[in-house]
C-alpha cells in the first residue's frame, strides 16, 4: 500500500499565527492520535495579552490593507487564489485531518478539503453581487441603507471537520470586509493553521487571517470577551455556547452566531422505500462515527417495519471494523479521544440501566485506538439519557411509533433542534410533518446536506442562534447603516 503523502514526513506548526507569521509559545496541550494514542506534539496555550496582540493585529491589517473598502472584486480574486492552493496541497490538508481529527485519509481528501476549497469560492463570489439598497422615504430626502463589514470577527471551531468548519468562519468572514482572529479546537490545530499560512501566499493581506492556540476557559474567554472583537462566530457544543453567552453579557454585548450541538430524529414511516431509508439512517449515525452535529442519533420508526429496518441496519453496522485512519480502506472513525469514549460508554450503560436494549453494539472495540462499536439502542422512551443528550458516537436509539402524532411528539421531544430526516412516498404527510417538524433544517427521503453551500444552517432552540453557510452567513457578518439626507 502507498500514498504520494507520507504521514511520517509532516511537520506540524506547533505555533499560533499571527500577522503572517508563525508565533511559538511553551508548549502546554498535547496532541493525540486517535488512532493509535501516540503524542504528535505539543501547543501553545493563548493568554490574554497573546489574543489581544492577535486582536490588534488584525485592526492594523484592516485599516493599512483597507480590506473592507477594497473594490470587492480584489477580495474575490484573493480568496480563490487561496482555494486553488488549498486544493493544491490537498495531500497535506487531507494528512493533517487524518493525523489529529478522527477524519480516515481518503474521506478528507476527497471530501474535506474539496469541501473547504468551495466554500471559501461560494463565499468569495459574494463579495461583488451582494450590497446595500436604496430606501424610497419621500421626494425631499435620500435615503440608502448602507451594509458594512463589523471589523475583527472571533471565530471559535470545533475538533470535528476541523478544515471545513474553518472554511465556514474565515470565508464569509473575508468575503463580507472583515478580518478574523480564530481559535480552533485544541484538540485539532494543523488544518487550520496551514490555511492560514496558504492566505498569506495567496495574497490576502497579513494579518486578516490570524489562528491562535489554546483553550477554551483561557484562549476562548479572552476572544470572547475582548472589546476589539467586533462579532463571535462560533460552532461548538451548547454547554460551550452557553458559557460564551455569559461572558458576553458580562464583558460588554456583542453580536454573535452559535451553531451548536444536536440530537436529530429520523422518521420511517411504513410507506418508505426501505432500502432507502436503511441506507439513509446508516449515513445519518456512522460517518465520522457519528461525531457530526446533525447525527441522526433518534431512528423513530413505524412499528409494522420496525424488526426489518432493525435487522438491515444491524447489518450494516457489522461492516464497521477499527482501522488506522491512513488506511486507504478506512471507513470508520476512531473517538476523539479516550474521554469522549468514557463519555459515550456511561450514557450507553445509563441508557441501559433505564431499560434500553442493547440491539447491538454496547461496548469499545478491543483494538488499538479509541474505537467504539457501532449501537442501537430499542426499548427507550423520552426520558431516556441516550433519547436527550448529544452522545457524539455511533450510537443511536430506536423506538416505534404508531400514529403520525406520535411520531411528531417523539420526533420534537428534546432539548435540540438542529435537523431532522423523514422517510415517506406520502407527498402530502411530507410536506405537513415537514412543517411540525422542530429544526433548522428538514431532510425528506434522503439525510444530510450535499454539497450545495447554498443552503444555511440554523440550529432551532438549543441548538443555536443565526446562521452558517447560504447567503445569510455571508450578511451574519456584515451590519446595515441607514442613511437618512435631506435634499
Ligand atoms: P466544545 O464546545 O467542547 O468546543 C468547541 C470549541 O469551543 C473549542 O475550540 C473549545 O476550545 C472552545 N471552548 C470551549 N469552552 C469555551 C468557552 N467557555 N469559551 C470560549 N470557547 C470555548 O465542542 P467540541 O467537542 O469541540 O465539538 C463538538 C460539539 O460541536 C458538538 O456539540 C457538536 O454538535 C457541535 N458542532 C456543531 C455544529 C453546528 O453546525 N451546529 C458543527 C460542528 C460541531
Amino acid at each position: 500500500m502507498s500514498f504520494a503523502f507520507d504521514p511520517a514526513g509532516l511537520t506540524l506548526p506547533n505555533a499560533h499565527f499571527i500577522g503572517g507569521k508563525y508565533i511559538p509559545g511553551p508548549a502546554a496541550i498535547d496532541i493525540r492520535s486517535p488512532s493509535t494514542g501516540a503524542v504528535l506534539g505539543a501547543i501553545p496555550c493563548a493568554d490574554a495579552a497573546l489574543v489581544d496582540h492577535a486582536v490588534q493585529t488584525a485592526r492594523k491589517a484592516l485599516a493599512t490593507s483597507n480590506w473592507g473598502g477594497l473594490p470587492p472584486r480584489d477580495r474575490l480574486r484573493a480568496m480563490c487564489a487561496w482555494a486553488d492552493l488549498i486544493e493544491a496541497e490537498a495531500e497535506t490538508f487531507a494528512a493533517l485531518e487524518a493525523i489529529c481529527s478522527s477524519r480516515p485519509y481518503t474521506q478528507a481528501l476527497a471530501g474535506d478539503v474539496m469541501v473547504t476549497a468551495e466554500q471559501i469560492r461560494f463565499f468569495a463570489e459574494f463579495a461583488d453581487k451582494e450590497g446595500g439598497a436604496l430606501a424610497p422615504v419621500s421626494d425631499n430626502h435620500f435615503a440608502y441603507i448602507a451594509d458594512e463589514p463589523y471589523g475583527v470577527i472571533g471565530a471559535i471551531t470545533p475538533w470535528n471537520f476541523p478544515m471545513s468548519m474553518a472554511g465556514w468562519k474565515f470565508g464569509p468572514a473575508l468575503a463580507a470586509g472583515n478580518a478574523v482572529v480564530l481559535k480552533p479546537s485544541e484538540m485539532t490545530p494543523y488544518s487550520t493553521l496551514y490555511m492560514a499560512e496558504l492566505s498569506v501566499r495567496a495574497g490576502i493581506p497579513a494579518g486578516l487571517v490570524n489562528v491562535v492556540l489554546g483553550d477554551g476557559p483561557t484562549t476562548g474567554t479572552a476572544i470572547t470577551g475582548h472589546p476589539g472583537i467586533d462579532k463571535v462566530s462560533f460552532t461548538g457544543s451548547t454547554r460551550a455556547g452557553g458559557a460564551i453567552m455569559e461572558n458576553i453579557a458580562r464583558t460588554g454585548i456583542k453580536p454573535m452566531t452559535l451553531e451548536l450541538g444536536g440530537k436529530s430524529p429520523m422518521v420511517v414511516f411504513a410507506d418508505a422505500d426501505l432500502d432507502v431509508a436503511a441506507a439513509s439512517l446508516e449515513k445519518g449515525i456512522m460517518p465520522n462515527a457519528g461525531q457530526f452535529c446533525v447525527a441522526g442519533s433518534r431512528m423513530i420508526v413505524a412499528r409494522e417495519i420496525a424488526d426489518e429496518l432493525a435487522a438491515r441496519l444491524i447489518e450494516r453496522f457489522a461492516k464497521y471494523r477499527p482501522a488506522n485512519t491512513f488506511a486507504r480502506d478506512a471507513a470508520f472513525s476512531p473517538i476523539i479521544s479516550e474521554t469522549q469514549l468514557g463519555r459515550i460508554h456511561s450514557i450507553v450503560q445509563a441508557a441501559a440501566g433505564q431499560g434500553g436494549e442493547m440491539l447491538c453494539g454496547g461496548a469499545r472495540f478491543d483494538h488499538e485506538g479509541s474505537f467504539y462499536q457501532p449501537t442501537l439502542i430499542a426499548g427507550v422512551t423520552s426520558d431516556n439519557l441516550a433519547v436527550q443528550q448529544e452522545i457524539f458516537g455511533p450510537v443511536a436509539t430506536f423506538q416505534t411509533f404508531d400514529t403520525e402524532d406520535e411520531a411528531m411528539v417523539m420526533a420534537n421531544d428534546t432539548a435540540y433542534g438542529l435537523c431532522a430526516g423523514l422517510f415517506t412516498r406520502d407527498l402530502s404527510r411530507a410536506m405537513r410533518l415537514t412543517r411540525r417538524l422542530e429544526a433548522g433544517a428538514v431532510w425528506v427521503n434522503r439525510y444530510g446536506r450535499s454539497r450545495d453551500h447554498i443552503l444555511p444552517t440554523s440550529g432551532w432552540k438549543s441548538s443555536g442562534l443565526g446562521h452558517d453557510l447560504g447567503r445569510e452567513a455571508y450578511h451574519a457578518n456584515r451590519r446595515s447603516k441607514s442613511v437618512l439626507i435631506d435634499l
